[in-house]
């Protein structure tokens, strides 16, 4: 699945890109301007003030030109750094009645736990990117958003009392594994999240994946829970800071090194939020029954090639033969559908049970609850080991790659913690290498 969607909707509110979008806006304007693309084209590379360079030396309009936009798109990512804090200090000012700046230029914008640093994190992308280098291709969205990622971590693990990274969730398909796979003893993750592990650092494994036992999560997740078990230097606290939030936010199990699929499922009753407790069987039926209905139409309406799946805490969509694949289109359409009906039903509009439509890549699920249900329980489960209380938003980190295409399961949990977007597992890696190099400057 690819992070750039456009397809036109009628219903524009799910639009969660618009930040992106507004940055990379501010970002074109220097690529124009300073941009030399002729600069190609001269050799031996001259120039009016910088004169006639001999042959195989670097080109200096080109270096001018790299400077100038390097300088300016720092000095446009530090000045919206500073509306990012402008707008923390009127979020943390319950007096004032006015919008931020931020807030009237990007209506859509959400919360933010922490700073972001975005001038350092430009730069250390620029390094890596070489996008000031570029004189065809203007920064792209995916340059945003991997500089929002790099700023986020950078502020995770800034020196700042009080920001330290305590939990780190992830979701499954393509962010732990490629879509529909599994975390094999091979991939290149599981030793990144067991270095998060040694050093203290809680896990949460928050997938959509609905299953009520513990071999199927054991199927999927074998590789990193193996690992664990046979590992020799972490401690039995460390081995036990690993859970799995499945079916969104309906089913935790934890890591026991006893048990047959190294997971034992953990009741209800000892991890239901106090809001949680209020969600009625009853209700919960209802809300499914509608769900189902709306994604039977749709099969019928578009024809899909696929037929309807019920579970008990979640009903969807996937394909009557795993080898089809259903047209993007037709997803987006069906949950953008379902979400209406749903929204609009009498169980919806008495909001007694939250739920979450999304489009899986090739399938649509409802689930009860969403991720920020499911990252709220393990911020409770693990508890701060300090205060006692449950692990602030400024100190977890939920990675996932769901913020774009309708439903975006992973976007709701950027209401609880600080997120990263990536888009494949090796992005993962990646962005855990990077934040194994912070930490690790941060302790030395
Ligand atoms: P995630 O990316 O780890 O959140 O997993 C999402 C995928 O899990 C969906 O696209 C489905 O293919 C699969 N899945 C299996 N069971 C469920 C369920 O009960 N609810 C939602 N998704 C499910
Ligand atoms: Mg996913």
């Amino acid at each position: 699945m690819t992070t750039r969607y456009r397809v036109e909707y009628a219903l524009k509110t799910h639009r969660r890109d618009q930040f992106i979008e507004w940055i990379k806006g501010l970002l074109a304007v220097p690529f124009v301007l300073y941009s030399q693309p002729h600069g190609v084209f001269e050799y031996p590379p001259s120039s009016p003030e910088l004169g006639t360079s001999p042959p195989g030396s670097p080109n200096p309009v080109l270096i001018k030109a790299r400077e100038e936009a390097h300088r300016r798109y720092a000095e446009i990512l530090h000045d919206v750094e500073l509306m990012i804090d402008d707008h923390i200090a009127h979020q943390n000012d319950p007096d004032n009645p006015f919008p931020s700046k931020l807030k009237l230029l990007v209506p859509s914008i959400g919360p933010f736990f922490t700073r972001l640093p975005l001038e350092a994190a430009f730069k250390f992308q620029d390094r890596k990117r070489y996008i000031s280098s570029r004189r065809f291709v203007s920064p792209s969205f995916n340059d945003v958003r991997l500089i929002l990622n790099s700023a986020q971590l950078i502020s995770v693990t800034s020196t700042t009392p009080g920001s330290t990274l305590q939990l780190a969730t992830f979701d499954g398909d393509v962010t732990l594994y490629d879509d529909g796979q599994s975390l094999e003893p091979t991939s290149p993750v599981i030793p990144r999240l067991m270095d998060l592990l040694r050093k203290n650092i809680k896990i949460g494994i928050v997938t959509a994946a609905g299953y009520t036992s513990a071999d199927r999560y054991y199927a999927r997740l074998h590789g990193l829970l193996d690992c664990i078990a046979t590992s020799a230097d972490l401690t039995p606290t460390q081995k036990r800071s690993v859970i799995i939030m499945g079916g969104e936010a309906n089913y935790l199990f934890q890591f026991d090194p006893a048990s047959a699929h190294l997971l034992s499922p953990v009741p209800r009753s000892e991890w239901l939020t106090p809001e949680m407790l209020l969600w009625d069987d009853r209700d919960i039926a209802q809300l499914l029954d509608i769900a189902e209905t709306a994604l039977a139409d749709c099969i019928k309406t578009l024809n899909l090639p696929a037929v309807l799946m019920r579970k008990d805490r979640a009903v969807g969509i996937i394909p009557s033969d795993p080898a089809i694949r259903i047209p993007r289109e037709s997803l987006e359409e069906t949950v953008l559908c379902v979400q209406k009906i749903l929204e609009l039903s009498s169980a919806g509009r008495n909001k007694k049970v939250p739920f979450c439509a999304f489009n899986g890549g090739n399938d649509v699920f409802v689930d009860i609850g969403d991720k920020s249900w499911g990252v709220t329980v393990c911020q409770r489960w693990f508890k701060d080991a300090e205060t006692g209380r449950p692990i602030k938003g400024e100190n977890t980190l939920h990675v996932g790659d769901q913020f774009l295409s309708a439903g975006a399961n992973d976007f709701r949990a950027r209401s609880v913690g600080t997120t990263a977007w990536i888009a494949s597992p090796a992005e993962t890696v990646e962005l855990l290498d990077e934040l194994g190099e912070l930490m690790g400057k941060k302790m030395s």
